[in-house]
């Protein structure tokens, strides 16, 4: 797992490394009784990919909308290339594709990209951006003749009209066929690699497995995991170990080799491990353990597990004790 730590962008200054992209410090958000991000630090340096993954209502809107200034954070501070937000954006370092909205209908996709060109004092050629998201080929097309896709490279045009270093897509393949998904982010992940930072919100796994170099997953407004897809895919990987034990030594247990948790109910104890062997051999020699299971996830019901709440997903198992 790799937590980014990174000094302050006043710091980084002093000692000439430049200004982290993205550099969040103990972001919360409320919404009346809604605790929507709850705590979140989060550092991301050039050129990383990040997906920002978590189920409905984790808390990956609120905190775009934080990292692009749209909200204001209850608690905490957020330094876009060492600068607030809202000045990142005004000076084009950053830029935004978000879910729906901000298209003029009758009007080709070329004079949509002419047109927001216009607001920049200093934009990218509109030829070259459209080339660069894929749909230089249908620049005469009228936008509503686009698929939902094509809507969403055009998106992406226009944001890179300012050659911005951060890219920031909230959901933005929402709705889009399989076809639409893959040449969207063929689009994307070739233009990542000029060394673009990208920061991008889904909920589907496959998108972050595929696209990212890190994944920051959420849940209930916190990060419960942040590494690469193989290093969450192993956290994923585990298995459950549950048996009837009295008095077990939870010391011990969390001490075995690859054990994540241990929930102790009753006389049932649940123990999430990726090496089950280790804990079943313990508790089989060492302790009274009786009617012992092991259960694994497929990478679907892990991410499940990752991000559904810790007090339902042990509701099977009794009160505590
Ligand atoms: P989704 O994948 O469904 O878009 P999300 O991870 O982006 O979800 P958020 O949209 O950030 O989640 O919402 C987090 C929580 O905050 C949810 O419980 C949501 O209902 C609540 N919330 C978000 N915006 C508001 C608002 N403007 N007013 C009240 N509650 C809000």
């Amino acid at each position: 797992m790799t937590t980014t730590s990174l000094p302050p962008a006043r710091e980084r200054a002093a000692t000439g490394v430049p200004a982290a992209p993205v550099a969040a410090r103990g972001l919360h958000k409320r919404y009346g009784r809604v605790h929507a991000v709850n705590g979140i630090d989060l550092s991301i340096e050039p050129g990383e990919i990040v997906a920002f993954l978590g189920p409905n209502g984790a808390g990956k809107t609120t905190t775009i909308d934080m990292l692009l200034g749209l909200a204001k954070p209850d608690e905490g501070s957020i330094d876009i290339y060492g600068m607030s937000p809202r000045q990142a954006i005004a000076r084009g370092l950053v830029s935004a594709v978000m879910q729906t909205g901000g298209l003029l209908q009758d009007i080709t996709v070329r004079e949509t990209v002419q047109l927001t060109a216009t607001l920049f004092a200093s934009a990218r050629p509109v030829d070259e951006v459209l080339a660069r998201a894929g749909i230089l080929e249908i620049g005469d097309r009228i936008v509503k003749k686009c698929s939902g896709g094509q809507q969403q490279r055009l998106r992406f045009a226009m944001a890179l009209l300012s050659d911005p270093g951060l890219l920031i897509l909230d959901e933005p393949t929402t709705g889009m066929d399989v076809e639409g998904r893959r040449e969207f982010w063929s689009a994307i992940r070739a233009d990542a690699e000029r060394g673009r930072t990208v920061i991008f919100a889904t909920h589907y796994l496959d998108e972050a497995d595929a696209y990212a170099d890190r994944i920051v997953l959420v849940r209930h407004g916190e990060i419960v995991a942040d590494g690469s897809a193989a290093e969450i895919k192993a956290l994923a990987a585990g298995r459950v170990v549950r048996a009837s034990v009295a008095g077990v030594d939870e010391r011990t247990l969390r001490a075995l080799p690859g054990v994540d948790s241990v929930d102790v109910r009753g006389d049932r104890v649940l123990v999430r491990t990726k090496d089950s062997d280790a804990v079943a051999r313990y508790l089989l020699t060492a302790t009274d353990a009786r009617d012992l299971e092991i259960t694994s996830h497929n990478l679907e019901e892990a991410f499940v597990a990752l991000t559904s709440d810790p007090d339902r997903r042990t509701d099977d198992e009794g009160p505590s004790a």
